[in-house]
């Protein structure tokens, strides 16, 4: 917010100081051209081609800038990857040294050679600027002593006139520049403007959610990443109702997580409706709408913190009391020792800190957004990096920690879905089958196929 507001300020600034700029710009011009409208002209067309090679040096500039950036992106994701700590065993374990240190040459030398270009530009920019301000400079004064000699001004004239020449160059100038800054303003509001309209930040509707979660329903949804690729999802239609809990299956890439992103309005359709209680969730507000979802994300984001703010979201201690419930809620039988839900997630910013398991992490996950206790819960693959054993009781008790709430329990294994009252299946974008788990393998398609073949893969069949 901080940021808009100063944007807007320097904005302002930028147009007072060209209002400023225009008005001298008139007085001096009728001034000087009482005296002689040549002198004027000559400054105006030696400011401009003087102005014009700032210009060519910026354009040049911001066309090469999305090039200086990803290089620069290059550099940063190589550099940190190479500090983390994680990574180094994937880096000796596939040499990759070598390769991330030629990525990160390759990257550098690329980077100096766009950069030098740049400053050459600003540097021949600069030298031809210099000799235009002389001629300019030095043309305008020996035309005024011709003008004092031939007496055809008088002494009053020559010295207003000297006067004024630097002044008229310098405020033409400024008259350009708060121009350019005006322009770049605009550009970077317009890029606030199109951030501020993006579903992950905009605020759509003005209408509150109502209370009571009764159903979401998805009528024609279809969903594009951008308007030059494929659609991700097609024509998809169904409704949920409150306290379903409800499977969501498909191979890799089907576009279930995509379906996740749109239900709870972090991403906007392509096409079609998304209906909450039966009303278009494009009226309500949409941070408002967001907070009606507890989702757990497949590459989960644990803070460095405690384990009672990461779940609570509060650094207040009396709270984490309730966190100590949810964990057991969600199967997390670790012993955190005397220090129990105090103690710290990773040693960023406590030496002390516990670097927990990919498991422990993700029942951490579940725990976080079982404290939240909203609406809707969204499960995605979140067994992938428990022990067979851990996602056993997780399914097994699944249906207890989320009884009477709604819950989509995203899995490519169709065992831990199997319980679940519906389950949804996508394939190739298009919801295909929907059910439950007795009334698709009755049906014999697809899902039964998917199943069938999962069972002999773990030899259950
Ligand atoms: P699933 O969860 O079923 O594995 P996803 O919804 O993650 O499938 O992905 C569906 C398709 O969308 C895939 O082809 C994937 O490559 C593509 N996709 C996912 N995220 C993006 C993105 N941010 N930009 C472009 N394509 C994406």
């Amino acid at each position: 917010m901080d940021d808009i507001e100063n944007g807007l300020q320097a904005t302002m600034e930028h147009i007072s100081k060209l209002l400023t700029n225009v008005g001298l710009f008139v007085l001096f011009l009728t001034s000087m051209t009482f005296v002689d409208r040549w002198i004027p002209l000559y400054v105006i067309a030696l400011t401009v081609m003087d102005f014009s090679f700032l210009v060519a040096a910026q354009s040049f500039e911001g066309k090469h800038l999305p090039e200086l950036k990803r290089l620069d992106n290059q550099l940063k994701t190589v550099e940190l990857r190479a500090r983390q700590a994680g990574q180094a065993k994937d880096i000796r374990m596939f040499h990759a040294a070598a390769f991330f240190g030629e990525m990160y040459k390759r990257a550098g030398d690329e980077k100096s050679v766009l950069f030098a270009k740049i400053q050459r530009k600003y540097r021949t920019g600069s030298i031809v600027r210099s000799v235009l301000g002389f001629l300019r400079d030095a043309g305008c004064y020996a035309y005024l002593i011709y003008l004092l000699y031939a007496s055809k001004i008088g002494l009053g004239d020559f010295v207003f006139m000297i006067g004024i020449v630097i002044n008229f160059s310098d405020n033409l100038a400024g008259v350009f520049m708060n121009l350019a800054a005006f322009t770049k303003d605009m550009i970077s509001l317009r890029e606030l403007k199109r951030l501020l309209k993006s579903p992950e930040s905009g605020e759509d509707g003005e209408m509150p959610v109502p209370d009571t979660f009764e159903s979401i329903r998805f009528e024609g949804v279809s969903y594009r990443y951008g308007n030059d690729q494929e659609y991700v999802l097609k024509d998809i239609s169904f409704c949920i109702n409150a306290g379903e809990q409800i499977g969501l299956v498909g191979l890799n890439g089907a576009g279930k997580t995509t379906l996740t992103l749109l239900l709870c309005g972090l991403l906007k359709p392509t096409g079609g409706k998304i209906f909450y209680n039966g009303i278009d969730i494009e009226q309500f507000s949409r941070k408002e709408y967001i907070s009606l979802f507890s989702n757990v994300f497949q590459d989960i984001n644990l803070l460095h913190f405690t384990i009672g703010e990461n779940i609570t979201g509060s650094s207040d201690g009396e709270t984490w009391k309730r966190a100590e419930t949810v964990l057991k809620t969600a199967g997390f039988e670790r012993n955190l020792g005397e220090r129990g839900t105090a103690a710290s997630i990773g040693k960023t910013f406590d030496e002390r800190g516990i670097d927990f398991s990919g498991g422990e992490k993700q029942k951490l996950a579940i725990a976080r957004a079982l404290y939240k206790n909203t609406a809707i819960f969204i499960l995605d693959e979140p067994t992938s990096a428990m022990d067979p054993l851990a996602e056993e009781r997780f399914v097994r008790n699944y249906k207890e920690i989320f009884s009477n709430r709604t819950s989509i329990f995203i899995s490519h294994r169709l065992l831990n879905t199997k319980i679940c009252d519906r389950i949804l299946l996508i394939d190739h974008g298009r919801l295909v089958e929907c059910g439950t788990h007795e009334a698709l393998m009755k049906a014999k398609g697809l899902y039964y196929e998917l199943f069938c073949a999962q069972q002999k893969s773990y030899g259950l069949i």
